[in-house]
């Protein structure tokens, strides 16, 4: 049984000078879906939703298919299929790192997802360190840092990427002396635009903090390096990086990680434990195992990984290229429609990633998005995205436009990826 599969290009190869669209999209799992409309009759389903969990590779639903006979308990077993697992999962991990760009010493864990990724890390970081967030970043990167008891700094929101690095820059020179760190997303998932990433991590690392980054949305979308990106952690989510199942990476360096306490307690944690006279005691691994407690997730890691090779081998140029060109297009085509007005924190200029969310005057956003789905097959998401300060800030100069909804205003989310036929961006 061969277990791993080499990098392939899972697209079509165009033959002709001039390929279709079809030629340069990734096959994914739910092509064939028919949405009803509410006028009677069915139109094929335009999943405009990535942004919350992006289709899974037809690529990675064949490898972890082609795998899935063969799994057995992964670091538990002298048989056959738990050899073959275990491997498997291990080299999983391998591939997930080199995707990464990880450097030899760092370590990968497979949590859950990019949420539970950064639980994880508030949990390791050392007592008493002081943790740098903007105010306007998803839940997952604002909320864990004083759930785990740590003291937080919330940076105001930035109107410029220049901005974003001066305010930290200051915020940090009046820090006190200790451990410090920075959480930052790499791509907002309110508005796709991108943030100066190695530029933050630089000015972080010169006043001594460290850097974490929260790639859920970058990683399905740009190439994540953490070496050249010169930042201490990565964390994402298979569901976002067309990979169906519920496994997500936290990735990078390994000495907080092994001081820290197990996240979870339990076995695969532990190295060794006695019970006597009453007490029971226990040794904790000081590898990548102390935070892998229970059984793992080895069909996660596998389609994680399966996702990794797809779109390595698909090519980033290649699908950072079409993906500004629908981008472009559809951004255009909104503009177009009076009423409709684009929602920004750097401006229309700024460098984006295949999200954008948008309000339509006098239309609850609620309504227009289910307008969307009964009348045109188009799954979109409305509301304020786990980003409540960030749409509320950017939302505000909208408040008057608020007067002729009902209900209150929230926005609408375009998001898509690799696996979008351009005819569903047209029809939005
Ligand atoms: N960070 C960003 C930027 C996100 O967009 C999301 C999910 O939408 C998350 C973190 C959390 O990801 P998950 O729900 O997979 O934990």
């Amino acid at each position: 049984v061969t277990l791993t599969t080499p990098a392939r290009n899972t697209a079509a190869h165009p033959t002709d000078a001039h390929p279709t669209d079809a030629d340069c999209r990734l096959p994914v799992l739910g092509d064939e879906v028919r949405a009803p409309l509410a006028g009677g009759g069915e139109i094929g389903y335009a999943a405009l939703d990535y942004a919350a969990s992006a289709p899974a590779l037809r690529a990675v639903w064949d490898e972890v298919a082609a795998y899935a006979p063969y799994y057995g308990s992964v670091h538990r077993g002298a048989g056959h299929l738990s050899q073959l697992s275990t491997d498997l999962y291990e080299e999983s991990r391998r591939t997930v790192a080199a995707f990464l760009g990880c450097r030899p010493d760092d370590e990968l864990i497979f949590t859950r997802s990019t949420t539970d990724s950064l639980n994880l890390l508030a949990g390791a970081l050392p007592a008493g360190t002081q943790v740098f967030v903007f105010e306007t970043e998803h839940h997952a990167a604002l909320l864990p840092w004083a759930h785990h008891g740590h003291t937080v700094s919330y940076l105001p929101a930035p109107r410029s990427t220049g901005q974003a690095v001066a305010t930290l820059v200051t915020a940090l020179a009046d820090a006190a002396p200790g451990p410090k760190l920075l959480c930052v997303t790499g791509a907002s998932n309110v508005t796709g635009e991108l943030w100066p990433v190695a530029e933050l991590a630089t000015a972080a690392r010169r006043a001594g903090a460290r850097t974490v980054l929260d790639a859920a949305q970058l990683a399905p979308h740009r190439p994540v390096d953490i070496t050249a990106l010169g930042v201490d952690w990565v964390a994402f989510s298979g569901h976002k990086l067309y990979a169906p199942f519920g496994a997500g990476v936290l990735a990078g360096r390994a000495d907080w990680l092994h001081g820290a306490r197990p996240y979870l307690a339990g076995g695969g944690a532990s190295r060794a434990v006695t019970a006597e006279g009453g007490a029971v005691t226990v040794e904790w691994q000081d590898n990548v195992a102390r935070h892998e407690a229970g059984s793992p997730n080895v069909i996660g890691a596998c389609a994680i990984a399966a996702a990794c090779r797809a779109l390595t081998g698909a090519g980033f140029e290649r699908l950072v290229a079409r993906e500004e060109e629908l981008l472009s297009g559809l951004r255009a085509g909104l503009a177009s429609v009076p009423g409709v007005r684009e929602l920004s924190l750097f401006g229309p200029q700024a460098a984006r990633v295949a999200v954008l969310s948008f309000v339509v005057d006098t239309w609850p956003s609620e309504a227009f998005a289910r307008a969307l789905s009964e009348r045109y097959g188009i799954g979109v998401r409305d509301g304020l995205f786990c980003a409540h300060p960030l749409v509320r800030t950017l939302l505000g100069a909208d408040q008057e436009a608020a007067d002729g909804c009902e209900g209150p205003l929230k926005a609408i989310r375009v998001s898509f990826g690799a696996g979008t036929p351009a005819e569903h961006l047209e029809r939005l």
